[in-house]
């Protein structure tokens, strides 16, 4: 984990002075979340630039432990990476979505996608998608419901089993999306290469936005190679109206930020659809 103040991992480990036992317990109250069904997803929307509509969603993985209070994602799935239960915690985001879905469905004419957030150390396992078709299979969910989130990082070492994987998950009918673009310091060449559909600018370069014309200048560029791609842009982290207004210029689909919702949870999210519903 790193360094940083009000990370509760560094927090709990400081604590545990001196002895090696916090990776261990840290360890066994993250297997007993998974095992527990402590986790809970939060849900934030995506909204389309011109219509102002709720389009679709990002779920979001959060944990309160009772000792260590909320522990934030970024703490615990790298660590979830180093100590192999990514996987198990990317089927259960994955499943639950899915029965989110149905239980969304049996209640309204729903008709959003969702993204679920995958790990590219789970995304490069050999049984990805048969275990992906079986949490269909298993969940009765309809794909078109469903896309995928996977960082630019994990496309930095790319090969034909990969870009294979990306279009086997489509054949299924789940969006591809490429998450965090533009932090990966990789080749731009890998991206006509990926049969992906969406590409999510990072929040740093629409923070720069405000910072004047170089950071507007960067926006447009990342948004002008989507669009040459035949990729739907998203803009992460936007947050005020003067961001809004620059995206929608230069012709960004889609929106996703604080500007317009921080993530939900099931209540809240259900209430903001019911609410777009009947206006
Ligand atoms: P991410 O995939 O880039 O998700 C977006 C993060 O930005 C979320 O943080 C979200 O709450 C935050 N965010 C959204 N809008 C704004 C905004 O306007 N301003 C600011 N300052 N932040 C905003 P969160 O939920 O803490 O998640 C952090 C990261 O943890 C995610 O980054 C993702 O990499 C990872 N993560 C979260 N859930 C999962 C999961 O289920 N599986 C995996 N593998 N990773 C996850
Ligand atoms: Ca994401
Ligand atoms: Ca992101
Ligand atoms: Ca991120």
């Amino acid at each position: 984990a790193k360094r940083r103040k009000g990370n509760q991992y560094e927090i709990f480990k400081n604590r545990m002075q001196g002895k090696n036992d916090h990776v261990l317990i840290f360890e066994t109250k993250l297997r007993n979340a998974l095992k527990e069904n402590l986790f809970e997803i939060h849900y934030q929307p995506k909204m389309d630039v011109k219509t102002e509509q709720l389009i679709g969603m990002e779920a979001l993985l959060r944990w309160y432990d009772e000792e260590l209070g909320q522990i934030p994602p970024n703490e615990f799935i790298p660590f979830a990476e180093e100590c192999g239960l990514i996987s198990d915690i990317g089927e259960w985001v994955l499943k639950s979505t899915a029965l989110q879905i149905r239980e969304w469905e049996k209640q309204f004419k729903f008709n959003l996608r969702v993204a679920v957030n995958i790990s590219p150390l789970h995304f490069k396992e050999g049984n990805f998608v048969a275990r992906l078709i079986k949490i269909l299979e298993e969940t009765k969910v309809r794909p078109e419901y469903l896309e995928i989130e996977i960082t630019e990082m994990s496309m930095m070492d790319y090969n034909d089993d990969l870009i294979n994987k990306i279009q086997e998950v489509k054949y299924l009918g789940i969006t591809v999306a490429i998450d965090d673009f533009g932090t990966g310091y990789s080749s731009l060449g890998y991206l006509k290469e990926f049969p992906v559909d969406t590409l999510k600018i990072d929040r740093s370069f629409i923070v720069n936005i405000s910072e004047g014309e170089s950071g507007i200048a960067m926006v447009a560029a990342i948004i002008a190679l989507a669009h040459a791609l035949k990729l739907k842009v998203v803009a992460e982290g936007v947050e005020t109206n003067e961001e809004m207004e620059i995206l929608k210029q230069y012709n960004c689909e889609y929106v996703q930020g604080y500007f317009y919702s921080k993530p939900l949870n099931v209540t809240d999210i259900t209430q903001k659809m019911l609410n777009q519903k009947t206006t």
